[in-house]
């Protein structure tokens, strides 16, 4: 007990605790004053695009899934999008998705949703959402119809690990457009249940007479594109090796996809809203017309 304590002691430290409140107070308030509006503007929101990176197996799993990942990570840091890899199904839900640009099934394999997060993955697709497959993602989901529709065809079988010529069929896409007419690379080349070729677009082939095993009778899609339910769907063959994340066109051909189906590329280019070249009232209906 401080005994010594003065009436004005007592008195002060009994408005101690306002003074605190007053000073708080006064404190907020002169932060408060220069803050800005609580609804932002749209462009101060803006966030680099979000890819959600998403490598589950439970069939084979590919020993190149680490190297995946990090390419994709660094391709981020390059490209201007944000990268998170995962192999938690659980993400495939509302919330989540709602926040991501482009999913990208890196070296998936076997059953790797249940029935309600492909449900909500293809809400994902139907509302404007990204996909891009790469190599095993054809060798996922063989029971869900539309996932194959997706991916656009589903994998069967491959020759060993093998260098071969791949043609490329157009080099006006964002994911072909640094690479060469023909490309010469070592991978695993995956044979097709089924030609794509007649519901995609086709961006490269591999040429079957330049290594053994082709498998698809001469016309052999390795890396094609389509608009989908919706959304925007890639696929690339490549992918099996390591080796495959160290070579920088393999990366650019990566980053060039993940671009488009994130939004961040259109493609064909978006045509300017008021062409330069336009005469003023060119569109313009002359209803008054009476010739
Ligand atoms: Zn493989």
């Amino acid at each position: 007990m401080r005994s010594t304590d003065t009436a004005r002691q007592r008195f002060l430290r009994t408005l101690a605790p306002v003074f605190v409140c007053l000073l708080t107070a006064s404190i907020l308030l002169a932060l408060d004053t220069p803050k800005p509006p609580d609804v932002e503007p749209p462009a101060a929101r803006a966030e680099p695009p979000a890819v959600l990176v998403f490598s589950r197996t439970t069939g084979f799993r590919h020993g190149s899934i680490p190297a995946g990942i990090k390419s994709l990570t660094e391709l981020g840091r390059e490209h201007g999008f944000r990268v998170e890899a995962t192999e938690d199904p659980r993400f495939f839900e509302p919330t989540r998705l709602g926040k991501t640009d482009c999913v990208v099934f890196l070296n998936t394999t076997g059953d790797v949703l249940d029935d309600e997060q492909q449900r909500h993955f293809e809400n994902f697709i139907r509302g404007g959402g990204g996909y891009v497959g790469v190599h095993s993602a054809a060798d996922t989901e063989y029971d869900w119809p539309w996932y194959g529709r997706l991916v656009g065809a589903w994998f069967k079988t491959h020759p060993a690990i093998q260098p071969a010529r791949i043609n490329v069929e157009d080099r006006t896409f964002p994911a072909t457009r640094m690479l060469p007419a023909t490309w010469d690379r070592t991978d695993e080349w995956y044979v097709y249940r089924k030609n794509p070729r007649p519901n995609v677009r086709v961006l490269m082939s591999l040429d079957e007479t330049s290594y053994q095993g082709g498998g698809m009778d001469g016309d052999h899609p390795i890396s094609w594109y389509h608009d989908y339910d919706g959304g925007r769907a890639f696929y690339t063959g490549g992918g099996h090796t390591d080796a495959s994340y160290a070579e920088p066109l393999f990366r650019e051909h990566l980053a060039g996809a993940i671009k488009w189906a994130a939004g961040m590329t259109p493609h064909p280019p978006r045509k300017p809203a008021v062409p330069t070249d336009a005469v003023p009232g060119d569109a313009t209906p002359d209803k008054g017309a009476t010739r």
